[in-house]
């Protein structure tokens, strides 16, 4: 802006509403580069904030666009035909990402999760990630639009820092998605095995050592070859603490984890990450700080990491809500973590999520007090369980999450 501001010529009101449309276009291709998780970035802020930054550049990026499109003029048809379409085509995109990939509706509505779900039996979600990707299309018309406009491609200087800024994003775009996978780490899976009704343990034994890999973490995996799954990226948490074989616990609900009973040992895996906070977190935090592990599901597998790396020097309390009494598997892993705790370690297990009573009758005093709460699960119950907490006096930052749905 500052660049453009200085060589155009334009009356200043003019100037104010390219200058959103500059905005809106630099929203958008921040959020294109947010987009590839940097690793460096999850670490500081979460993957959550990452995207939750990513949707909230797209939202806010259409206002600025819509402002620019209602009260800037240009004589080239092409440009401005190009400008509406992109306009349109991203309001379009945004408002199908909003409802099928946000959770910004979904997790709030019963009845709009209902509608999703059902809607998910034709937009699958690998197909709302292409629909997604048609963002790229988008700004390469808005690209071309700008490049039409004689009040704005007569500029040298600001047309070569505009194509920068652009190459620069969608080279690292391009690099993500097609040459960094090569260098990420690989494993073989040596172990899949039914736990309770419809969840698996996978488990990965990695060429090397995930020195980068933190109790509590989860990776993006791709099973590699002629796989019997596809080979999307799909997201995992670690179940313990080893670096050299990884144990992930998934549940079976959706098309992709459904058949990951088909996949033999042997299968070569490609995993991206890691990624999580979790354990800054715990380690951020006074050490006589209780750690109140909240799980859902298979939402128990980062938090029975972090009781793996801590069991024998904090006080753990493990609340999981599971649907069925077959659903509370690891009974071995939790009677060894619970025996070497020395008394540290307590675990509560209810079939169905806790309700308020619950929370209030299992936890200590000292717990709501000081405890530090972490909670993984699907999102409508994470959130349910912040509220829980809330009401029964757990102070907001002593509350962190994972949500299992992006
Ligand atoms: C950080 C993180 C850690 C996770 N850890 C675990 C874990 O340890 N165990 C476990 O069972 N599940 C975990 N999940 C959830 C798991 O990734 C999804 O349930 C799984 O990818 C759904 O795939 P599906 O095709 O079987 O389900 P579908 O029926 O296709 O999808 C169900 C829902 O899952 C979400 N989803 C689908 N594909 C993806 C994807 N590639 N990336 C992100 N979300 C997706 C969508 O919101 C969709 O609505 C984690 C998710 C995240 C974000």
């Amino acid at each position: 802006m500052l660049t453009y501001d200085s060589v155009a010529t334009e009356p200043e009101q003019l100037r104010f509403y390219i200058f959103l449309g500059l905005v809106a276009y630099g929203w958008w291709l921040l959020a294109i580069a947010l987009s590839v998780r940097p690793p460096w970035l999850d670490r500081l802020v979460g993957l959550p904030s990452i995207y939750g930054l990513h949707g909230m550049l797209g939202f806010l990026a259409i206002y600025a666009a819509y402002e620019h499109s209602e009260n800037s003029y240009s004589p080239s048809q092409l440009a401005r035909d190009l400008g509406d379409w992109g306009f349109y085509g991203a309001l379009t995109v945004l408002s199908y990402s909003v409802f099928f990939m946000s959770g910004w509706l979904t997790d709030r509505s019963r009845l709009l999760l209902s509608v999703k779900r059902m809607l998910e039996k034709v937009f699958r979600h690998q197909l709302s990630v292409w629909i997604h990707r048609m963002n790229l299309v988008i700004v390469a018309m808005i690209w071309l639009h700008a490049h039409l406009l004689l009040r704005v491609n007569q500029h040298l200087s600001f047309m070569m820092l505009f194509d920068l800024y652009t190459v620069v994003v969608l080279g690292v775009y391009a690099w993500k998605k097609w040459i960094a996978p090569d260098t990420y780490l690989t494993g073989t899976v040596i172990g899949n095995e039914a736990r309770g009704g419809s969840t698996r343990k996978v488990s990965v034994a990695v060429d090397g050592t995930a020195t980068k890999l933190q109790p509590g973490d989860s990776l993006f995996l791709r099973f590699e070859g002629a796989s019997a799954v596809s080979k999307e990226w799909h997201p995992f948490s670690v179940t313990d603490d080893s670096q050299k074989t990884l144990a992930f616990t998934i549940s079976q609900h959706g098309d992709y984890t459904r058949r990951l009973g088909r996949v033999e040992p042997g299968a070569v895996v490609r995993l991206e990450g890691p990624f999580g906070r979790f354990e800054s977190i715990v380690q951020s935090r006074k050490p006589d700080a209780p750690l109140v592990l909240l799980g859902m599901g298979a939402g128990v597998a980062p938090l029975l990491s972090l009781i793996a790396a801590h069991h024998t020097t904090r006080h753990i309390h493990l609340l999981w809500a599971v649907r069925k009494p077959e659903d509370a598997y690891y009974r071995e892993e939790r009677e060894k973590y619970q025996a070497a705790s020395e008394g540290r370690l307590r675990v509560t297990t209810n079939i169905g999520r806790f309700r308020r009573d619950d929370l209030a009758n299992s936890l200590s005093a000292e717990e709501v007090e000081k405890g530090e709460f972490f909670i993984v699960g699907p999102n409508p119950a994470v959130l349910a369980n912040r509220c829980l907490l809330r009401c029964i006096g757990v102070g907001i930052r002593r509350i962190h999450d994972e949500r299992l749905t992006m």
